[in-house]
């Protein structure tokens, strides 16, 4: 029966549905379960919002905790002590170690609450409208994200035109062929490039949605010195990549750059929660007392479960270090796999990973494959011509093969 009910829901009311059939009713760990009792492998994590995994049992049992001691669920901008825990934790386990001075607001329940907040901030601060995003550049689907999202699709699903944006190409957009900012330089110093001076230049340092393109450090650096030169603010939108995702905390760690923004949500929570934070640099909070509000600003669940979720896995570096050869041994697998396919490409980075095929059909004949075989993954890019791999940060070595030599499999039965 309940199968009948979601048909009808998926033909009439929904715009999006993943293409699965199944309805899953639990998960742990790096699985998922359907009704009818089979186990999906999870390679997909709610598209970053599961980076520890479903339902891990210590999060899981403070949450239980915490509702069973009538804690505080809903409290606007209240003071609660599960807010002064994850803002306590928060600055101990991720910004001082990181010598980071931001301050952290809760801007809204999802990444696109944050990005909003973030370009309304650097808009108020300079006293400038213009925002320069890059091409295939996702950001969320309200108008002020959207409008700097690239996706032509997506855009105009908003109805009306989306202006005080523009699109400027993302790292290695030209295979190589042009030199990295110079012409964005030039632009910029010339009063007669018909280019406003932009508030803010908004990046994903790995574009998740757009087709798993990640950017070279030195072009993040390149960049960030640039946009310091011309005093326009650097947004990083690690909505996606943040929370572990490529590696390190912030997903623009290694690059040794300070942006003025930053965006988070996703994994924030640590529990797959709604939850969202804009970080931004002191000088810039310029925001009267309730110039910037929303009834579902931060959640106590989620800032208790956050809270432990940084304490477990980023107040040493032990996880890190995991990570990072579970990192490897992806890499090794997929780039194995993608050899074996003439036009295949590893893209991305990190846990935020995957491969590019020559076209659509044979990424979506892959996911298809892998789903046949007990493996959940979602394809990614302009045309879905990737496959994006995310597994949960926490699984285990033997689940992570086994999950890779699926994608093989499926790559097999694909391309024949
Ligand atoms: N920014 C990035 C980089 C994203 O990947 C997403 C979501 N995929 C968003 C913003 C929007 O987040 P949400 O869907 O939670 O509004």
């Amino acid at each position: 029966m309940a199968t009948d009910i979601f048909e009808t829901f998926e033909s009439q009311v929904r715009s999006y549905c993943m293409n699965w059939p199944a309805v899953f009713e639990k998960a742990s760990g790096s699985y998922q379960y359907t009704e009818d009792g089979s186990r999906y492998l999870d390679f997909f994590s709610g598209a970053g919002a599961l980076n520890y995994g479903h339902n891990h049992p210590e999060l899981r049992d403070l949450l239980v905790d915490y509702v069973a001691n009538d804690g505080v669920t809903h409290s606007l901008d209240m003071k609660t002590p599960s807010k002064r825990r994850f803002l306590e934790t928060f600055e101990r386990v991720i910004l001082e170690p990181r010598n980071m001075e931001y301050k952290v607001m809760f801007p809204g329940p999802t990444g696109t609450n944050s990005v909003e907040a973030a370009l309304k901030l650097a808009r108020k601060v300079t006293g400038r409208q213009h925002i320069l995003s890059f091409t295939n550049a996702f950001h969320g689907m309200t108008l002020g994200s959207l409008s700097v999202t690239g996706n032509s699709m997506k855009r105009r699903g908003a109805g009306i035109p989306l202006t005080n944006s523009s699109k400027i190409p993302y790292d290695d957009y030209f295979d190589g062929n042009i030199p990295d900012f110079i012409w964005l330089e030039k632009v910029l110093q010339d009063s007669g490039s018909g280019v406003d001076k932009p508030a803010a230049v908004i990046v994903e340092t790995v574009q998740g949605e757009g087709g798993l393109n990640a950017a070279r450090m030195e072009w993040l650096k390149e960049l960030s010195a640039l946009l310091r030169r011309h005093k326009i603010l650097l947004i990083i939108d690690d909505v996606q990549a943040g929370c572990g995702r490529t590696g390190t905390f912030f997903s623009f760690e290694e690059a040794g750059i300070t942006p003025d923004i930053i965006c988070m949500s996703k994994s924030i929570s640590g529990y797959g929660l709604p939850m969202a934070i804009t970080l931004f640099k002191p000088e810039l909070d310029v925001w009267e007392g309730g110039e910037h509000n929303g009834t579902f600003r931060g959640n106590n669940l989620g800032f208790i479960t956050g809270a432990r979720a940084l304490e477990l896995f980023w107040s040493d570096d032990s996880f890190q270090k995991q990570l990072a050869a579970k990192i490897e041994t992806l890499r090794e697998g997929l780039e194995d796999i993608a050899q074996h396919v003439k036009g295949a490409t590893l893209r991305g980075r990190g846990f935020l990973t995957g491969i590019c095929f020559p076209d659509a059909d044979t990424a979506g004949k892959v996911a298809a494959e892998s789903y046949k075989r007990n493996l959940l993954l979602e394809t990614s890019g302009p045309e879905d011509e990737v496959i994006k791999v995310m597994p949960p940060l926490t699984i285990e070595d033997d689940d992570l093969q086994k999950g890779i030599k699926v994608i093989e499999d499926a790559g097999l039965a694909a391309t024949g």
